[in-house]
């Protein structure tokens, strides 16, 4: 790699590659021109609980309208913003902004807020939150935080304490894309989870692929001895709805119940779902 040749020593550059870094260089000024202008905002995609059949929650989603390439994609800049750092101020505004904006909805309506690895492994998470909940006055339970597998690899002394420090502040952890990193199971075995958060790509298969379908069969079983409630991601169609429903899913979130979408122009009617 470039970067870690020593002086003198040649540097080859593969084709594209000099316009590839120009490209990441610009994307990261403009990340900051971003933080500093406020051309972030949330979308909030509705989770609907099975059991009561209503919309318990909502989560957050990062949008970037960028004056010149229009909308931005978080799977586009979230990780550029890991390398740099930069994310540890978008993952603060992140937290400030949902918890303000959900202290408004009903009391028993949660917001559910994606936490990067970068922003676990940092020692002012747990100080983050605090603030956020203090300077809007949301009740820490209706605040759930969402963390990926990879956030969870680090070693497990330290894991087990922020996860106790974050149950302290009264909020919840849920696991996000459960079933798709390498150690889902162990860490669902060692560690205080209150949800599991079963990647779409499974629920996106199910019905035609029975190897799909056995592990989004398992997972639900799985919470259920556990009594860790789960939720599905991705639900698209009916068919899928009732498939989840019929494994005895808890909550489900999709395109089928809602888009994510900005809070002014999003109508929070209920729908009915049976
Ligand atoms: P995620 O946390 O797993 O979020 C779910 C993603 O699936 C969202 O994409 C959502 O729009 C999309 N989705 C929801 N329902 C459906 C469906 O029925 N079908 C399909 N095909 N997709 C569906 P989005 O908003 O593009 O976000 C992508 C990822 O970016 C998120 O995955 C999360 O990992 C990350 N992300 C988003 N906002 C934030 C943020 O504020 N902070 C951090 N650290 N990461 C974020
Ligand atoms: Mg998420
Ligand atoms: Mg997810
Ligand atoms: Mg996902």
């Amino acid at each position: 790699q470039a970067k870690h040749a020593g002086r003198g020593q040649a540097v080859c550059y593969q084709p594209g590659m000099i316009e590839q870094i120009a490209a990441r260089r610009q994307l990261e000024q403009d990340i900051d021109v971003a933080i500093e202008q406020r051309q972030f905002h949330l979308a909030y995609q509705p989770i609907l609980s099975l059991n009561d059949d209503r919309i318990v929650g909502y989560e957050a989603l990062i949008r970037w309208n960028h004056p010149i390439r229009g909308s931005v994609s978080p799977v586009d800049f979230i990780p550029l913003a890991e390398e740099t750092g930069q994310i540890l101020a978008i993952g603060q505004w992140v937290l400030e902004e949902a918890c303000r904006e959900a202290a408004s909805w009903a009391d028993d309506q949660s917001v559910a807020v994606n936490i990067s690895p970068v922003q676990f492994k940092s020692p002012s998470l747990t100080g983050c939150i605090a603030t956020a909940l203090a300077e809007s006055g949301l009740s820490p339970h209706r605040l759930e935080v969402e963390l990926t597998e990879t956030a969870l690899v680090t070693d497990g002394k330290a894991l087990a304490h922020i996860l106790v420090e974050l149950r302290a502040l009264g909020i919840k952890v849920a696991m996000d894309d459960f079933g798709t990193g390498y150690s889902s199971f162990a860490h669902l075995r060692d560690f205080p989870i209150d949800r599991i958060k079963i990647d779409r790509s499974f629920v996106a298969a199910a019905l035609t692929d029975s190897h799909a379908m056995a592990v989004l069969r398992a997972i639900t079983q799985l919470g259920r001895d556990m009594h860790v409630p789960t939720l599905a991601e991705g639900v698209e169609t009916q068919d899928q709805l009732d498939l989840v429903r019929r494994l005895g899913c808890d909550d489900v979130q999709g395109y089928l119940i809602g888009k994510p979408e900005r809070l002014d122009v999003a109508p929070m009617a209920e729908k009915q779902y049976a």
